[in-house]
Parts: structure tokens; sequence; C-alpha cells
């Protein structure tokens, strides 16, 4: 099946529709949810299970940290993504691998978004290329902008480099969920700041003391902000001393007219504890959405175990150190 025949056109959809009025993206991806769940079993399953899913309240270093037990996410927690491992199986993000009722919206020319049969937090879609070519963001930061701006203010959209908890690294792909339940956007309003700098419409910040080292920033003027970004990257693959694409994980919103871009500078992509024997195992994962405040744990023993200073231990480890990151912060 190809992309063509995948991407569902607005009269397949139509029956799906609140109204008749021609709907914008945001609208489709709605028409989209309701005619997947009626036609796509695993995907009615996968919503049906995540309605079940626990949570456990910690609290890292005075933020919000919500621990989820949700059993259906081992699929990409457990997922081998050496070079290796990723030759030898078939690609689930191209047109021709995906389920047969699986279906999706045309995002511009090149993207296609499809809801995601695994789903970490509700209307979660993934947004995939309809090229098979490597994850990297390098080219690719003004879709993300872009995204965020069309699915509106009640989402999110993440990208996970390929060494940062994409389980497709060799398939360029973004996601987006819903963002009413992450902590760290509620976190970026209240949580007090220092300010770095204000100029040319774009406006960065860290935040003191928190859970991680991230950098954000805000702005509404796109051009200005791929040119913060671009600049930001170079700065941090010479810094990390990253041969490719450095480490990083982001987030992104839209609200209030303008953007606000979450960057996570990574140290390493899974925790010690990932790779550890018995007791001290501990099958976490972190991609954009574990360090805005979501950690995902399938393991049902995990979860019962998993404390808040476990949590603050893989923050720190799985994110840029802070003498590097305020190097990093210093090359502005
Ligand atoms: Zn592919």
């Amino acid at each position: 099946m190809s992309w063509k025949e995948r991407v569902i056109g607005i009269e397949e959809l139509r029956p799906y529709l609140p109204n008749k009025s021609e709907p914008d993206f945001r609208g489709l991806v709605e028409g989209l949810a309701e005619q997947q769940l009626a036609t796509w079993p695993m995907l009615r399953d996968a919503v049906a299970g995540l309605a079940r899913v626990e949570y456990k309240g910690l609290r890292v270093r005075g933020s919000e940290v919500l621990a989820q037990f949700n059993p259906q996410r081992i699929v990409s927690t457990g997922a081998k993504v050496d070079a290796a491992a990723i030759k030898q199986r078939p690609c689930f993000l191209c047109a021709e691998n995906l389920p047969p009722e699986e279906r999706g919206i045309a995002f511009g020319a090149d993207f296609v978004a499809l809801y995601n049969p695994f789903p970490v937090l509700p209307r979660h879609l993934v947004i995939t290329s309809r090229r098979h070519i490597p994850q990297a963001i390098e080219g690719n930061f003004g879709t993300l902008l872009d995204l965020a701006l069309d699915l509106g203010g009640e989402f999110f959209v993440v990208y996970n480099g390929a060494a940062c908890g994409a389980s497709a690294p060799d398939h360029l792909h973004f996601q987006a969920c819903e963002r009413k339940s992450l902590p760290i956007i509620r976190e970026v309003d209240t949580w007090k700041g220092r300010s770095l700098s204000n100029d040319s419409g774009v406006e960065t910040f860290t935040l003191k003391d928190y859970r991680l080292n991230a950098l954000i920033t805000r702005g509404n003027n796109r051009a200005a902000l791929i040119e913060w970004f671009d600049r930001a990257l170079q700065r941090l693959a010479e810094i990390t001393g990253a041969e490719s694409e450095p480490m990083i994980n982001l987030v992104v919103t839209r609200d209030g007219g303008r953007w606000t871009v979450i960057v996570f500078p990574r140290g390493k992509h899974r925790p010690d504890r990932y790779f550890a024997e018995g007791d001290a195992k501990l099958t976490v994962s972190p991609a954009a959405i574990d360090l805005a405040g979501v950690l995902v744990v399938p393991q049902p023993d995990h979860f019962a175990k998993i404390t808040s200073r476990d949590a603050e231990e893989i923050y720190a480890e799985v994110t840029l150190n802070k003498t590097v990151f305020d190097t990093w912060l210093r090359s502005e």
C-alpha cells in the first residue's frame, strides 16, 4: 500500500467530521481519530488500554513527575535500536509495512499524520516522512514549528533524536499528543526562570534548580527561531564533540501567538539501570515525553518500586551535565 492509498481524502473522512464546513488540519486530525477508532481494532484496543494506565506521582527537586505504568509501551522502551537490529526489521513507518487499516492525513507535501497504536498520551500522533530517510532535525525544524501551529494549543509536538529515544532512527518522524497532562508545560510558566537573552524576537531562558537542564526559547518569528535553533544546535555539536547531530529531544507548543521550544540536550541514551541485572534493573528509556515529566515504566514490578530518587538519578544521568550545559549557554 502506497502513501497515496494510505492518505485519506476529505470525502472518505466526511462521515467522521463533526460539521460540514471545510476542516483545517486540526479538524482532519479529529476526523481521522473517529475514522480510525471505527475501523482499526488494534488502535481501539490501544486507546482503551490507555484509559487503564496507572500513574504514580513523584517529586523530583520540587518538580512534578508522573510515572506511568503502560505495559503497551514495552515495544518501544525495549526496542533494539542498534544499526544491526534496525537493518533486519521491516521499517514500521514505511507505507508498505503499516497495518492495512492504518490511514493518515497529509501534512504538507512530505509528511503524513498517523495515529500511534502504542500511545503514551491521548491523541498520540506520529507524523512521518513519506520517504525512508534518517531521523534528523537539520532542515526539518521549521516543519516542527508548522506542526505545532497547525495542531494548535491543545497539542504539543516532539522530536526525538536518532540516538535519544526515537524507535525508528532510520525514518524521519515527529510525534504529537494532547498537552494537558504534561507537567513541564505548566512548570515553564510557573517555575523561577533565568533569562539568558531576548533579542531579534527570540527570548531564551532556563529553569533555576530544575530537575534537569533544559534550554527554553520563545518567539513568534518563525525565521528567527529557525536561525536561533540552527546556531544553538551547531554550538552544541561543537561543545559535545558530536560527529553528526548532537543528542537532543525537543518539545514544542504554540499558544498566545508564539511558539515555546524546550530543548533537552542529552548526555546519554539509556541509563545504566536499563542494562542492570536483578534488583537494580529499571526498564526506563527516556525520550522527550519522559523528560517532559511523564516517565513511562512498562514493567509492573519496576513501576511498583520506582521512587522520586530513581527518577532524579535517571534524569541527571541521561541529560547534559551542568558544566557542559553552562558552557553551551555561555556560547549564546
Ligand atoms: Zn521507513
